[in-house]
């Protein structure tokens, strides 16, 4: 009979460290609770208060007043340089909200 062994291991993990904003170490680390991207409480802070939206992926944390604006899009786009594990033959499929600025009329 044959066996099979799987070897899982997760060694090239990176170590996410470096702040998207300031390109720093990240100081106080702050972590989005809804994207999990993380920054500096510094620069996410006064990030937020430029623009109520993940500076990383867009991701909206303000407080929604009203309805989005009707001409919202959506980009899907596919990396297949990005792979998933187990998924390896689909590459990674990105999906991009875009919101222009702006209330609806
Ligand atoms: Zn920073
Ligand atoms: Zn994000």
């Amino acid at each position: 009979g044959n066996s099979t062994a799987v070897a899982a291991s997760s060694r090239d993990e990176e170590p996410d460290r470096q702040c998207p904003i300031c390109l720093g170490e990240i100081q106080k680390m702050k972590t989005l609770e809804k994207c999990r991207h993380s920054f500096c409480e510094d620069c996410i802070t006064r990030a937020l208060q430029v623009k109520t939206a993940c500076p990383m992926c867009g991701r909206f944390y303000g407080q929604l007043v009203g309805n989005q604006p009707p001409n919202g899009r959506m980009l899907v786009t596919r990396d297949a340089g990005l792979l998933l594990p187990g998924y390896e033959k689909f590459g990674t499929i990105i999906i991009q909200y875009v919101f222009p600025p702006g209330v609806q009329g």
